[in-house]
């Protein structure tokens, strides 16, 4: 059932012929008014190919950018211009050359997770669905990958390469601890534990599986298992819950909330759609280069 204001969204969003794009970790509510739910890679691909004339991108800053230098003809919209993303902000253009400056015989990865101008200076973008891929088929034994250490130190598990890391980390991952898990599995110890790689590589190793938020959300419809201890933001847990509610979900110590993800609400939404807040504009030189990298990673799944 949809409150008055989320029926009055999808009219308006009809009316305007916008597409609401929305991540897994926006508040249950948003993710209800989705025309699209999904990961960062599967939204960037959304954002390619949609017909409309507007995207409301329900997310962080990189993302709505993303959207922009994909489709750099369509208004993009987000609702709160300072849902911005405190990993992105950890790495900078200049931080980048100067390693570039200093490996130059090594390629540039970049986690999609980053500022425009970031991806500008990157050979290939990727996200946690396809960084493993995307590491092992560039054409170079040794790689700059930015901005996640954790990330990368996944990576570097599956590739026989060198990988030079960035020290970025995301602050609501890396907070899950070994203990959280440890204590999560002594109180259930038949639920299977899912974990996302942007956790520490001590986290990891205590899971069943460590995947994206789409390869869990895959895993747990699939699997025979009733319960799972999920290391991930709470908006991820809420959409497996209302997906499967046969099945039990925990999180993995306290819930993690990513601040960020949860500025939009219903009513800037509402009135992105209505007043055209806030509108997404990059230099063209940006874009044109980030866009390169960008369809680099649209290349793998
Ligand atoms: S969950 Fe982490 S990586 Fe994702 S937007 Fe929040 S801070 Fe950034």
């Amino acid at each position: 059932m949809m409150t008055e204001l989320q029926k009055k969204i999808v009219e308006l969003k009809e009316e305007k012929n916008a597409v609401i794009l929305v991540h897994n970790y926006q508040r249950s509510e948003i993710q209800k008014i989705a025309d699209y739910l999904g990961d960062s890679l599967g939204l960037a691909k959304e954002a390619a190919k949609t017909n409309a004339d507007i995207i409301v991108f329900c997310g962080v800053m990189f993302m709505a950018e993303t959207a922009k230098i994909l489709s750099p003809d369509k208004t993009v919209l987000i609702p709160e211009q300072d849902a911005g993303c405190p990993m992105a902000d950890m790495i900078t253009a200049e931080d980048v050359i100067k390693l570039k400056k200093q490996h130059p015989e090594a390629k540039v990865v970049s986690y999609v997770n980053t500022n425009a101008d970031v991806k500008a200076v990157t050979d290939v973008c990727c996200t946690s669905s396809n960084a493993v891929e995307v590491v092992k088929n560039i054409d170079s034994k040794k790689i700059i990958f930015t901005p996640d250490k954790n990330l990368a130190s996944w990576v570097q598990r599956f590739v026989n390469k060198e990988i030079i890391v960035w020290n970025g980390f995301c602050y609501v991952h890396d907070r899950i601890s070994v203990e959280e898990v440890i204590q999560a599995k002594k109180e259930m110890p038949d639920a299977l534990v899912l974990i996302h790689p942007e956790c520490d590589k001590k986290v990891a190793d205590l899971a069943d599986r460590v995947g994206s938020t789409s390869d869990m959300i895959r895993f747990a419809k699939e699997s025979d298992k009733k319960q799972f201890i999920i290391g991930t933001e709470l908006g991820l847990i809420e959409r497996l819950q209302r997906e499967n509610p046969s099945k039990e979900f925990y999180s993995a110590g306290t819930v993690k909330i990513c601040q960020n993800m949860k500025k939009i609400t219903l009513e800037s939404v509402y009135n992105s759609l209505y007043y055209g807040n806030y509108k997404i504009n990059l230099p063209e030189k940006t874009m044109k280069f980030a866009r390169k990298s960008l369809n680099e990673m649209l290349k793998y799944d």
